[in-house]
């Protein structure tokens, strides 16, 4: 099939990547020049394991191909996908600037009958809305789907290679036929494609990611009750977790949870379920309680020191979770904001996210280019984000390199007992 995909963020990148790698034709457009050129030169501006190999199989294969031309890209296909951004607006709201330009573009350049699909996070309605700003365009026939994204950055190739599930939202026979043959090679394994209405399609995203959100704050709530109590999270979540109608899955406490999808959305399911007079009362706490846990790292750390100003302060990971370099709304930001503020240094590592921080930071704080050159001489080590090379790392080499054996581990993956035999001064979450 000849397909286009509007938008190569984190998404429509892999989308059509994936969807190249199955044979169809695909055309990736992007308005970001720069983007676009690099993507031409087989270079790719984020990281997301295994995106690079698979771009460059279909370019070597002439079947993916990057423009900024969006006329092109829609003229020469029959499938449209829309993977721009819906970032939070200013009332909280998904703020659908790029969506109806994008629909307003497909309406002009539109040359025959075409599936336009609607791929970005939207509230219910958009598929209307989207349908209204191209009809005003064009005499062509042409369908709106629904078709909400699932994957989750780091392992976003093999989401969308293996779906537990394909949700497409089609309100006529002629879309819902192609989208199902277009889908077939990926559901295989026997995943389903769930069809409905575009109204559910719409609401099946945001529900997913409110329900995820929602067990992060929950049982980061269970954790600060266990330190309060003196009980421990994780003895607590395991026997939680084996409770067959739980699942293990989301339940581990934390820093709170960040990226571009869980916070915006939970701010947009609030928004329009506010916006039909519903008040989504147990989200509003997701999102108090989320951002209260964002800050219970920086309060241990001037609990412990007293005062912060003129430590030196290493930090392991920025990114917002592990196999990405994505720091949108990481809670590492807040942190290191709260530790400039109280007057610390900070000295950063991330194995992908340093550069996109320095786009935040600049110089306000050190990058350091290896996990153990951070912590040369810093009062304290904090973990932030869980990559698996701060998993098992040389303990005794780190004590060596701290001015004070003290460790802040916002991750819970070291073991307290372990940590204290070994002479550390360690804090976790929710754990004594
Ligand atoms: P992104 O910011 O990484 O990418 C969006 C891209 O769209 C950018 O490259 C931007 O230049 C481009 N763009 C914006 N306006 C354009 C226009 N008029 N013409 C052409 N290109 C344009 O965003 P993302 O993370 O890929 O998210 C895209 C959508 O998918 C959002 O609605 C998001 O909620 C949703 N989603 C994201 C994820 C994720 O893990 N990132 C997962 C599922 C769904």
């Amino acid at each position: 099939m000849k397909i286009a995909v509007i938008g190569s963020g984190y998404v429509g990148l892999v989308v059509g990547a994936c969807l190249a790698e199955n044979g169809n034709d695909v055309t990736c457009v992007d308005k970001d020049a720069t983007k676009v050129r690099m993507l031409q030169r087989g270079r790719i501006p984020i990281y997301e394991p295994g995106l690079e190999e698979l771009v460059r199989r279909n370019r070597a294969e002439k079947r993916l191909t990057f423009t900024t031309n969006l006329q092109q890209g829609v003229r020469s296909s029959q499938i449209i996908f829309i993977a721009v951004g819906t970032p939070t607006g200013e009332d909280g709201s998904a703020d659908l600037r790029h969506v109806l330009d994008v629909a307003r573009e497909i309406g002009k350049a539109m040359n025959g009958y075409k599936v336009i699909v609607d791929k970005s996070t939207v509230p219910v309605g958009t598929s209307e809305k989207v349908r209204d700003t191209i009809k005003k365009e064009t005499n062509h026939p042409f369908s709106v789907v629904s078709n909400p994204e699932f994957l989750k950055q780091g392992a976003a190739i093999e989401d969308f290679m293996k779906p537990d599930r394909v949700v497409i939202g089609a309100e006529d026979t002629r879309s819902a036929e192609i989208m199902k043959e277009l889908y077939a090679p990926f559901t295989r394994t026997g995943a389903p494609i769930m069809m409905m209405d575009c109204a559910s399609a719409e609401l099946c995203k945001y529900a997913a990611n409110a329900m995820l959100a929602t067990r992060i704050s929950f049982m980061n709530e269970v954790a600060n009750v266990c330190e309060a109590v003196g009980a421990d999270v994780d003895q607590v979540r395991r026997a939680v977790a084996s409770d067959r109608r739980i699942g293990p899955a989301f339940l581990f406490p934390g820093v709170g949870y960040g990226g571009s999808c869980f916070p915006k959305d939970v701010k947009a399911l609030l928004r329009f379920a506010a916006s039909q007079n519903y008040d989504f009362q147990i989200l509003k706490a997701v999102e108090t309680v989320n951002d209260r846990q964002k800050v219970r790292l920086l309060a241990k750390l001037k609990k412990h020191f007293g005062n912060l100003k003129g430590k030196r302060i290493a930090l392991w990971g920025l990114a917002f979770k592990p196999k990405t370099d994505d720091m949108r709304e990481a809670p590492a930001v807040p942190l290191i904001k709260g530790l400039l503020e109280a007057g610390a240094s900070v000295v950063a590592y991330d194995p992908e996210a340093a550069k996109v921080a320095r786009g935040i930071f600049g110089e306000q704080i050190e990058y350091a280019s290896k996990s153990y050159d951070a912590i040369k001489g810093a009062d304290a080590l904090v973990i932030v984000t869980e990559w698996n090379e701060f998993r098992e790392p040389d303990f005794t080499r780190i004590r060596k390199l701290l001015k004070a054996p003290v460790v802040f581990d916002g991750r819970n993956i070291y073991s307290p007992e372990q940590m204290r035999s070994l002479g550390f001064t360690y804090y976790s979450i929710g754990r004594a």
